[in-house]
């Protein structure tokens, strides 16, 4: 009975999976996925429009010309964002239509013997493949980053980079990664050749190591080339956060200073490395003094900017010990290894659709590829287009569970009895930032990652 139900689901898929259904089904979705986004987006800009005045809850914080500076920075952001989602479904339409990937493919195989490697290489042309790709892309996306980062974020007083300093990280970001990623999918493919019937076990249990392997060197080596981690000088917030990390038995090694202050003025504070090797790291812009003291100096770094209107910015100290009180919930309610659960299970799924389909011929020859099948290309072809829709609905079940993690976070930082730091905490940062302050439920639901201001007020206010 079994056997004939597998059977059965056999015959059904070999009669519809051709050749075309599949490409016509990937290129219907990219435009379903496209509909969603505007759909979402144009609700979200309604809200913003509609927004004419500061919403009770929020009125002994926000005035009127804050709340509309909120709006305006949010629904400039949210603009430039869905005319680089449109322009990024119409490329990928554009690659899709006239069959860029396999075109790739074998120019990479064109450019194996002038590089010194013998024709037919496949992890050769693979690593080739993968460099060529990621710089179209880059040079792609470069417009939309220009502009957000020199137009959107300088107007509002958030860009402090110049445009040699983004055009030098940029590079050694993109050497970075593609020395990580070609290390990373080079041992990957060689184990989908040679690992047998197999191999999507070793490629799980691979891809397990590497993403341990990535976190424990991440603090020492890789964040060190982008950012100077200064230790936090002694006083009263060093101890406040000890005593805080103590309470709770919180491993802490040290905590550190950078400056964040040299890309953007948005502030943020969180903690890495594993095991019994916790660090807590604070940007700089999250201090009040950080704020003080430039307008005190009067540096011109935004004065052409808005956000001269910023009054008072940067957190005291009980409100930086509150949002640490918050990071430090995250730890010890095991989100991340939770997190780590939850990737590790979905990438157990996907790998074994993989190991299924990985040599399908239907599938290869509905994106173009008619005699070659690479595995790399098979890999990325099926994790970029086949599972699309599973991709998105993992997307939104990652945003709930994120939402649920943050309003934990949020409870474990009220059972510390922050008290009124809590919300001033909360409010600085979101205005500092100037974060959403109205949202419609249904773009948030989809897009958002934590709970809205309002629905965390709410929270820190009830018991
Ligand atoms: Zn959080």
């Amino acid at each position: 009975m079994h056997c004939l139900f597998i059977e059965y689901i056999g015959q059904q898929l070999t009669t519809y999976c051709t050749e075309n259904n599949v490409f016509v089904a990937v290129f219907a979705y990219l435009w379903l996925s496209l509909s969603r986004e505007i759909y979402l987006t144009t609700r979200q800009l309604n809200v913003y429009r509609s927004a004419k005045l500061v919403p009770k809850e929020l009125r002994p914080d926000f005035d009127l010309k804050t709340f509309n500076k909120c709006i305006q920075y949010n629904s400039l952001r949210l603009r430039v964002w869905i005319v680089a989602d449109v322009y990024h479904h119409l490329l990928t339409a554009f690659v899709l239509w006239f069959q860029v990937i396999p075109l790739l493919w074998r120019i990479s195989d064109q450019l194996l013997p002038p590089l010194g490697f013998a024709a037919n290489n496949e992890l050769i042309q693979t690593l080739v493949f993968v460099t060529i790709g990621s710089l179209l892309s880059t040079i792609a996306d470069l417009p939309i980053s220009l502009y957000r980062t020199f137009v959107v974020e300088q107007k509002y007083g958030f860009n402090k980079q110049t445009i040699g300093f983004y055009a030098k990280d940029r590079l050694m970001k993109f050497v970075v990664m593609q020395t990580i990623v070609g290390a990373v999918i080079g041992a990957a493919v060689y184990i989908i050749q040679n690992g047998g019937q197999y191999f999507g076990v070793y490629l799980w249990l691979y891809s397990f190591a590497v993403t341990l392997f990535l976190m424990t060197i991440y603090p020492d080596l890789i964040a060190p080339l982008f950012d100077s981690f200064t230790p936090l000088p002694d006083g009263q917030l060093k101890t406040s956060i000890e005593r805080l990390a103590e309470s709770i038995d919180f491993p802490l090694k040290k905590i550190y200073v950078i400056k964040g202050s040299k890309r953007s003025a948005h502030s943020n504070a969180y903690f890495f490395g594993i095991y019994k090797n916790k660090q807590i790291v604070l940007y700089d812009t999250l201090f009040r003094d950080f704020h003080t003291n430039k307008r005190q100096k009067g540096t011109k770094s935004a004065d052409t900017s808005e956000s001269s209107s910023h009054q008072k910015m940067g957190c005291t100290d009980e409100e930086i010990v509150s949002i640490m009180a918050h990071e430090l919930g995250h730890w010890y309610l095991s989100h991340a290894l939770k997190y780590l659960a939850v990737a590790e299970t979905v990438l157990l799924v996907y790998i074994t659709l993989y190991s299924m389909l990985y040599q399908n011929e239907v599938l290869f020859s509905a994106f173009g590829f008619e005699d070659k099948r690479p595995v790399f290309v098979g890999l990325y072809l099926m994790f970029r287009f086949v599972f699309w829709p599973l991709n998105d609905l993992l997307w939104f079940a990652f945003m709930c569970l994120s939402r649920r993690f943050e309003s934990g976070a949020d409870a474990f930082e009220k059972s510390m009895k922050k008290g009124p730091h809590m919300r001033s905490s909360l409010i600085r940062l979101f205005m500092d930032n100037l974060g959403s302050p109205v949202n419609d439920n249904l773009y948030s639901a989809w897009n958002h990652s934590h709970p809205t201001l309002l629905q965390r007020l709410k929270a820190f206010k009830t018991d």
